[in-house]
């Protein structure tokens, strides 16, 4: 049987950074679900279609076919068969990422998709619902959050390290808003699971929330 880490936590709080380095250094495989709603938000935007159209956009996800590819350890998302990584972090993505992924055959699709490589691998798999509803049976269950002036903050200094132009305030309303969306949808809205363990990453730097995740997986892996 595999053994499955769900991480969940609002945007910004890191998961991603420490998904992916705990998969490297377990063997993991790293499955950052937040990158396959980007694909087929960039797939939504390509068409030009509104987010506010439910049929449009259930009608588009028939013919949207997403599959992971690993080269090197790194995630890549294939979009009908175009390696999209390159496309999916601008924030028009994420935006339309967090306006679609309300409707249940955006939800439908990835579920499927993501309960798929984990009955098989041995995943680290992040997102929003992983613990809740994706793998309601993972092994290790992890909420990990921070305030959100932390998360804007850091995602502030990503941004001026990168040279792109970035605006604070802005960036703490869009995290508010989309933190808003994320946890007041109708279906598998971002909550933490009644049995992970919460880790508030507000003052630890990378590795100390490392080391914490790291500490649960052992505990649980040792009572297997
Ligand atoms: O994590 P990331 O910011 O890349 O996710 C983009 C958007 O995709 C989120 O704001 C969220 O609305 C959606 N998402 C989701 N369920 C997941 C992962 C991401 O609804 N498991």
């Amino acid at each position: 049987m595999s053994f499955n880490i769900a991480i969940d936590g609002p945007s910004g709080a890191g998961k991603s950074t420490i998904a992916k380095r705990l998969a490297n250094e377990l063997s993991f495989v790293y499955v950052d679900t937040g990158a396959m709603y980007r694909a087929m938000a960039l797939c939504f935007l390509r068409k030009k279609i509104d987010p506010a159209d439910e049929t449009a956009i259930s009608d588009a996800c028939a013919d949207i076919d997403i599959t992971l590819a690993y080269q090197d350890g790194v995630q890549r998302v294939i979009l009908n068969g175009e390696n999209v990584n390159d496309y999916i972090r601008a924030e028009e993505v994420g935006i339309m990422a967090s306006n679609t992924s309300i409707y249940p055959a955006v939800r439908a699709k990835l579920t499927a998709l993501e309960q798929k490589l984990a009955e098989t691998n041995d995943v680290i798999m992040d997102g929003r619902d992983i613990g809740t509803c994706v793998l309601p049976n993972a092994q290790v269950k992890i909420y990990l959050t921070a305030e959100v002036s932390a998360r804007a903050r850091r995602r502030y200094e990503e941004l001026v390290k990168k040279g792109v132009a970035a605006d604070y305030a802005q960036i703490e309303a869009d995290i508010k808003e989309r933190d808003y969306r994320d946890m007041n949808r109708d279906i598998a809205p971002l909550r933490q699971a009644d049995d992970a363990v919460l880790v508030d990453a507000t003052a630890m730097d990378i590795d100390q929330v490392v080391a914490t995740v790291r500490e649960i997986y052992e505990r649980a892996a040792g009572k297997q």
